[in-house]
C-alpha cells in the first residue's frame, strides 16, 4: 500500500489513517480539532500535518472526504456549511501542495456509500444505493462497480426526488421532495404541525422536537409520533421502489442518525418500495440497515486512496 492516507474531515474534528489493505487502516487513527472558525488554508493545513503524522513522513497519495458538495474531477469544493470559506475553493491543490503527494477529494456521503459497498452491507454487488438519513438526506450510487458522480459531481442526490407535491419545502427550498418528508429534521417539523394543529399528543409542546424525542413517543405508543414514522417510512420506500426500477440494485443501505429508528420504519418502507417497485428487481434487492455506522467516512476514504492511486 506504500504510504496511503485517508482523511475524514468533518466540520468539528478531522480523522486521518494509513492504509493497510483496499478497506482497511492502521491504527493509532489521528484526530485533530478542525480549525474551522481560522479559515480553509488553516483546515488544510491541518489535514496536510494529520496525514504525515499517520503516514509517518511525506505519504504517496491522500484520498479525502468532505461534507459539501463539491466536484472530485476538478477538484473544487462548492460549498460546506460547516466549513467557513470553502466557497468555490481549489481545495485538492491546496492539499496537494501543503502535503507535498497526489490528491483526491470526495463528498463524504459518497465516500461513506463507497465503504458500505467495498466493505459493509453492500459488499459483493455491483450496483448499489447508499442512503444516508439525518438532519438531511444524502447518499452514494454504486453502479457496476463505479461510484456515479455525475455532472461536477452532482449525482446522488437521492433525498430530493419528488414524493408529494403538496408536500412540506426541504432544506434547499424544494416543495414536496423527499428531505421534507423523510429526514430527522423533516419528521420533527411534521410533528410539530401536528401539535399546532391541536392534535392529541404526548410529545412535549413547549421546546423542539427531534427525531429521537419523537421514536419514543412512537414506541410508547403515541399515535402522532408513529404515524410521522410511518409517512417517512413510507416516502423512503416509495422512493426505493423508484430507484429500483430505474436502477436495479442488488441492495440498498440505509445509514446515519436514523437508523437507531429504523424499527420504526422498517415495515411502512418495505410497504411503500412494493408500490412501486416491480416485482423482478424488488426480489432481488436486499433492504436494511448500514453496517459501518461513523467508520463509514474513514473506511470510504481510506478505500479511495486505495482506488486512486494504485501503483502507490
Ligand atoms: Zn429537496
Amino acid at each position: 500500500m506504500g504510504r496511503l492516507v485517508g482523511i475524514d474531515l468533518g466540520g468539528t474534528s478531522i480523522r486521518a489513517a494509513v492504509a493497510t489493505g483496499p478497506t482497511s487502516y492502521g491504527t493509532p487513527v489521528v484526530r485533530r480539532a478542525t480549525p474551522a472558525s481560522d479559515g480553509p488554508r488553516a483546515v488544510i493545513d491541518a489535514c496536510a500535518e494529520a496525514a504525515r503524522e499517520a503516514a509517518g513522513g511525506t505519504p504517496e497519495g491522500i484520498a479525502i472526504g468532505i461534507p459539501g458538495p463539491l466536484d472530485p474531477t476538478g477538484g473544487i469544493v462548492f460549498a460546506a456549511p460547516h466549513l467557513p470559506g470553502f466557497e468555490n475553493l481549489p481545495a485538492r491543490d491546496m492539499l496537494a501542495e501543503a502535503a507535498g503527494c497526489p490528491v483526491a477529494i470526495h463528498n463524504d456521503s459518497n465516500l461513506a456509500g463507497y465503504a458500505e459497498w467495498a466493505a459493509g452491507m453492500g459488499r459483493g454487488t455491483h450496483s448499489f444505493v447508499f442512503v444516508i438519513v439525518g438532519t438531511g438526506i444524502g447518499g452514494a450510487l454504486i453502479v457496476d462497480g463505479n461510484l456515479r458522480v455525475g455532472v461536477a459531481g452532482t449525482a446522488a442526490e437521492v433525498g430530493h426526488v419528488p414524493c408529494d407535491p403538496d408536500g412540506p419545502v426541504c432544506g434547499q427550498g424544494h416543495p414536496g421532495c423527499l428531505e421534507g418528508i423523510a429526514s430527522g429534521t423533516g419528521i420533527a417539523r411534521q410533528a410539530e404541525a401536528a401539535l399546532r394543529a391541536g392534535e392529541a399528543s404526548s410529545l412535549p409542546r413547549d421546546r423542539p422536537l427531534d427525531g429521537a424525542i419523537i421514536a419514543r413517543a412512537a414506541r410508547a405508543g403515541d399515535a402522532v409520533a408513529a404515524r410521522v414514522y410511518a409517512e417517512a417510512g413510507r416516502a423512503l420506500g416509495r422512493s426505493f421502489g423508484g430507484l429500483i426500477n430505474i436502477l436495479g440494485p442488488e441492495a440498498i443501505a440505509v445509514g446515519g442518525g436514523v437508523t437507531g429508528q429504523f424499527d420504526l420504519l422498517e415495515g411502512p418502507l418495505r410497504r411503500g418500495m412494493a408500490e412501486i417497485a416491480f416485482a423482478t428487481p424488488l426480489g432481488h434487492c436486499r433492504v436494511g440497515k448500514a453496517e459501518l455506522g461513523s467508520d463509514a467516512g474513514l473506511v470510504g476514504a481510506v478505500a479511495w486512496a486505495v482506488r486512486s492511486f494504485p501503483g502507490s
